[in-house]
């Protein structure tokens, strides 16, 4: 019963994550460098267990491929991809999912961190640059 609550919960916060009001946005520049940190050291924004993440795996299978590699200081989980080369490359390349494709976002609506050395930057604008 536990699980099945767990399940419905993950499917209505999923669903709700859509309907968050967009206020300030950041757009993001620059180009990839190809060192394949991104694909080693990942993070969900409504993954918080084990049993979420489970749960994820079997909605959208293409997940399988990602697995827990720890956690952060915060207790964040860490994902990482079981497909990444030693390089940092993409055997996949071509048939990647979409959250590879499209990452990182052209724009997001809060003022998220790239990877050191990343070579897309994250363009934070200050309250004076909003009032021009
Ligand atoms: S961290 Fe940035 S530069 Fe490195 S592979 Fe990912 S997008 Fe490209
Ligand atoms: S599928 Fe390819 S691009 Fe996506 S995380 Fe894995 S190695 Fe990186």
């Amino acid at each position: 019963m536990r699980n099945f609550i767990d399940f419905i919960s993950s499917i209505y916060n999923e669903i709700r994550s859509y309907f968050v009001p967009e206020r300030v946005s950041y757009e993001i520049t620059g180009e990839c460098k190809k060192c394949g940190k991104c694909c080693n050291y990942m993070y969900s924004v409504d993954t918080y267990t084990e049993k979420e993440f489970k749960i994820m795996q079997f909605l959208f299978p293409t997940y399988r491929r990602f697995y827990i590699k720890g956690k952060d200081e915060e207790g964040n989980f860490i994902f990482a991809c079981k497909l990444v080369t030693k390089d940092g490359l993409c055997p996949v390349y071509k048939k990647r999912p979409r959250m590879c494709r499209n990452y990182p976002a052209k724009r997001i609506f809060y003022p998220g961190k790239l990877h050191e050395g990343c070579g897309y930057k994250v363009n934070i604008k200050t309250f004076e640059d909003y009032l021009k």
